[in-house]
């Protein structure tokens, strides 16, 4: 197996060009578990670590932040956990301190798992994924088309992922998840809140619930036209009608780690409870 370790961004995409069947490496916490269980012999690993600029981050003309692919969890909580709390509130649960200080959102993308905590979050805020190849350039991928199945998702395999795009929060976001213990656990399922209270509406992400993680999208029209924005009001049915809506937009299968129907009355629990959290902050000065 061929170790390829470029320097730079652009020589890691002309690596990529020549090698589309290396497998990229960044914390190694999912590649190399694979390798370890033999579920993959790859004739090549791309590792990225040498490359500066996957780990560098920082804002945009157009307000919105640029984070690295490379940026990893431990980074992420303590440099960006005011600026993206939902996403850093997700991070918090990742594995272990040792997990948190060599995995990233980037490799988190890159597995595409339905569990993988840092995608509700993602899709909730409305982030974009760029991604890039030699030989077509930039793509901006919007997250909510960037998962297309199981580990599946829209990268070419010629592209590596540069980095994801979101705007700091403009009002409270929230993750929460359900596992079998409280730390280093898989998700049985998950789901992230973020309200937009300047544009009066709300986005939504559900993990482990579904082939792909996914947004609530008859939930967020619901909450756009159904909270009582000028007041804070908080109708008593509905956060019940919010987490019913959120369960339908769920599709989950019986597994090891729990059953269909129990992942979609969790599913509408957790969204009860995040829109709890987050409207509390939000009136909570009044
Ligand atoms: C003990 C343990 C506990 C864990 N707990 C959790 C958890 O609670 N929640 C959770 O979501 N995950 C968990 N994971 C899985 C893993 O830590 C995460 O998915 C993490 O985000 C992977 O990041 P990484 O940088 O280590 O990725 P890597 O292992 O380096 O790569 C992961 C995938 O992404 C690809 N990749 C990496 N970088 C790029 C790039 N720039 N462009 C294109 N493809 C790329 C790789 O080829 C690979 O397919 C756990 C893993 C372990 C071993």
């Amino acid at each position: 197996m061929d170790f390829l370790r470029p320097a730079t961004w652009a020589e890691a995409l002309e690596v990529k060009a020549e090698r589309p069947g290396a497998v990229p490496v960044q914390g190694g916490t999912d590649v190399m578990v694979e390798l370890n269980f033999d579920v993959h012999r790859p004739d090549a690993l791309l590792d990225l670590n040498r490359v500066a600029a996957l780990g560098e981050w920082g804002a945009e003309e157009d307000g919105r932040l640029r984070v690295g692919a490379g940026v990893t969890y431990a980074r992420l909580i303590a440099e960006l956990g005011d600026r993206l709390p939902g996403l850093a509130q997700a991070a918090r649960t990742v594995g272990s301190p040792q997990i948190r200080n060599r995995g990233t959102v980037g490799g988190n993308l890159g597995a595409a798992s339905p569990a993988g905590d840092g995608h509700p979050p993602l899709l909730a805020a409305g982030a974009e994924i760029e991604v890039e190849s030699a030989a077509r350039g930039v793509r901006m991928i919007p997250a909510e088309e960037f998962y297309l199945g199981v580990k599946r998702s829209a990268l070419e395999p010629d592209e590596l992922i540069r980095a994801f795009w979101t705007r700091p929060a403009g009002g409270p976001q929230y993750f929460s998840k359900v596992g079998t213990r409280n730390a280093m656990v898989i998700a049985v399922c998950s789901f992230a809140l973020a309200l937009h209270p300047a544009e009066r509406r709300a986005g939504t992400g559900i993990g482990s619930a579904a082939p792909t993680p996914r947004r609530a999208v008859a939930a967020e029209e619901f909450l756009a036209a159904e909270l009582d924005w000028d007041t804070g009001r908080l109708d008593p049915g509905l956060p019940r009608r919010f987490g019913e809506l959120a369960a339908g937009a769920a599709s989950p299968i019986d597994d090891v780690r729990g059953t269909a129907t129990y992942r979609r009355h969790a599913v509408a629990v957790l969204a009860r409870r995040t829109l709890a959290w987050a409207w509390h902050d939000l009136w909570k000065e009044g």
